[in-house]
């Protein structure tokens, strides 16, 4: 296919976004703080609240993964946040994360009830996938909030997961979640623009990619090396590894800056041309288990 094409095709695609049904959106650490202070920014907060609830009231279900709880908890705890990235041992950063956790929820029911919306908390671990039973059971919790016009928000449950059993990072989480509930779009909200052909910070000649039909080995290969934001846990691999569960699952995932102001939602809603859009690939093999237990290396299928 010739650049001018593909280019076509993604205009054409994107415009199919409209009618999607059931989106997840997951928001990272930094884009709910001052950069500053690492503290938490209301005012975003706030407009994230505004424009799920708009998404909602369009006739969308809509889900919420939210990063944050640890950093809520460190600015409730006053923990240095040098000290705290440097050497806080596990405990401490799950104390954070349990403290930060109530606050978090509690903010986003404040926001989201300016907006008549009902929100609910899920908690989840990497256990509650691999576990038949406990799997069904968020299954049906997810499906039972949605079919009540609930909107789940939902965290790793950071204060019983030890990295043995914890997902680590909210962009897979968020891709598990998409593929748990039959998504048709995941929204991967940061301070990212989008996939580069390389890291653009060390390579000026970085080129941006706004479409990905496929998610190859080749495209696989460029989100390599690339490290965390100041905030969060999840790079560019960990978001490449997440459109691999998306994808395969047969979900669109969208990769998108909200640096701008969170009306990005809208707009990519309207099928503008914003962010990388990856898209779904469904796999009539998928097995989110098969992810789930290789989790962190590139399934080979
Ligand atoms: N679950 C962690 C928190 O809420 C964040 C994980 C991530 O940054 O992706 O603080």
């Amino acid at each position: 296919m010739t650049e001018k094409e593909l280019e076509q095709e993604n205009l054409i695609y994107r415009q199919g976004l409209k009618g999607r049904k059931r989106v997840v959106v997951k928001i990272g650490s930094s884009s709910l703080l001052h950069p500053e202070t690492a503290r938490l920014d209301y005012h975003r907060i706030d407009q994230l609240a505004r424009e799920l609830s708009d998404l909602k009231n369009g006739g969308r279900d809509v889900i919420l993964v939210s990063s944050g709880a640890a950093a809520a908890g460190r600015e409730a705890l006053n923990v240095d946040l040098d000290i705290y990235r440097k050497e806080a041992p596990m405990n401490i950063k799950q104390a954070c994360a349990a403290v930060g956790q109530a606050r978090l929820i509690q903010i986003y029911q404040k926001s989201f009830e300016e907006y008549n919306q009902t929100t609910a908390q899920v908690l989840m671990t990497r256990n509650t996938i691999t576990n038949r039973n406990s799997k069904a059971n968020l299954q049906n919790t997810f499906s039972e909030l949605l079919k009540l016009g609930v909107i789940p928000i939902v965290n790793e449950n950071d204060s019983v997961a030890t990295a043995e059993f914890s997902v680590g990072d909210n962009d897979n989480l968020s891709a598990m979640v998409a593929s748990l509930v039959n998504a048709d779009l995941l929204i991967l909200l940061s301070d990212v623009k989008g996939l580069y052909t390389d890291d653009p910070r060390s390579n000026p000649d970085a080129k941006f990619l706004d479409y990905i039909p496929a998610l190859t080995d080749q495209i696989y290969e460029m989100g390599k090396g690339s490290t965390g934001t100041s905030a969060g846990t999840g790079g560019m691999s960990t978001k490449l590894h997440a459109g691999l569960i998306a994808t395969s699952s047969g979900c669109d995932m969208i990769i998108a800056s909200a640096e701008e102001g969170m009306s990005i939602l809208h707009d990519l809603m309207e099928g503008r041309n914003l962010g990388t859009l990856f898209r779904q690939n469904r796999s009539e093999r998928f097995d989110l288990g098969d992810y789930v237990s290789a989790f962190g290396e590139k399934d080979t299928e």
